[in-house]
């Protein structure tokens, strides 16, 4: 079997590469609640073949994005990791292969500086930990865990029942122990290229990634967008949402500051190329991927 290279991509300075650690393949109407198959169907034209299948089901992707910049390195969002509570195992990627992806694209786990996730729920905090005999240790052991303050008072305040944060006690808990977590607030500058920005609605305290070198800039979603469609339909929010309502003022928000702009947008869950631009058309606004 050949190995395809990891997907990657420069913003300027910055290298951003994507490594992918499972794909599923929901239909339309079931991730995003007020959402339409059909127009998902008549959208096969922009959305096949990356974030759609040829059945027309969503392409939904759970991977990291990882980030050189400034001399530093960064892993953002973790995946589902290896010991996922009942309900979530069908997600799980049996073994350590995401850990040898990692190695692969270039980042062994003792070489990365900041892990950030964008939120604490189970698909963006797996790798966070692993399993040393009966203990729960940071995969990254020499990393800074960059979390939002928001998202960790919610995760104590639920008592360990969050919705979708399932497994936290063994991915966040341990790191909070250990010492080994900054807890930021928005707008936080991490290096001069990389800043993290406040994209509230899909949980408390949810974060986004804002690349700039030169004269470039990306943005990593996370959770904030879950699939390209959404932006033509912003209104259409994830079952997985907190607040669909604040969610949505966020997508229309980033929809108004980048439509149109040459602003690389890095999907959290997008199948596909590393990014892609948000581009009005006659027919309604098109994500339009860029490598
Ligand atoms: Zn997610």
């Amino acid at each position: 079997m050949t190995e395809t290279a990891a997907p990657r991509l420069r913003i300027g300075d910055v290298t951003v590469t994507k490594v992918v650690e499972a794909v599923v393949h929901p239909e339309a109407e079931s991730l995003l609640p007020g959402s339409s198959n059909d127009y998902v169907r008549a959208s096969r034209e922009w959305l096949a073949p990356h974030f759609i299948d040829a059945t027309d089901r969503l392409v939904i992707s759970i991977h990291s994005f990882l980030i050189e910049a400034d001399g530093r390195r960064f892993v953002v969002d973790t995946g589902v990791g290896w010991d996922l509570p009942d309900g979530f195992k069908h997600l799980a990627t049996p073994g350590e292969k995401y850990l040898r992806d990692l190695d692969s694209a270039g980042f062994a786990p003792n070489s990365v500086d900041f892990v950030i996730c964008t939120h604490l729920h189970v698909d963006h905090v797996g790798w966070n930990t692993r399993q040393q005999g009966e203990e729960w240790v940071p995969t990254f052991p020499n990393a800074r865990y960059v979390l939002a303050d928001d998202a960790v008072s919610a995760w104590r305040r639920s008592g360990g029942s969050g919705a979708h944060s399932h497994g936290n006690d063994r991915t966040v808990e341990p790191l909070l122990a250990a010492g080994v977590v900054d807890r930021i607030t928005p707008d936080h500058v991490l290096t001069p290229s990389v800043r993290l920005v406040s994209t509230p609605g899909h949980t408390p305290g949810h974060i986004s990634i804002e690349i700039s070198s030169g004269d470039q800039r990306g943005l990593i979603t996370g959770d904030a967008s879950h699939h390209p469609v959404q932006w033509s339909q912003p209104h259409w929010a994830s079952k997985a949402d907190l607040d669909p309502e604040e969610s949505t003022r966020t997508r229309r928000r980033l929809l108004d500051e980048l439509v149109d702009t040459d602003t690389l947008i890095l999907g959290t869950h997008y199948g596909g190329p590393v990014a892609g631009r948000l581009v009005t058309t006659p027919a309604g606004v098109r994500f339009v991927t860029a490598d």
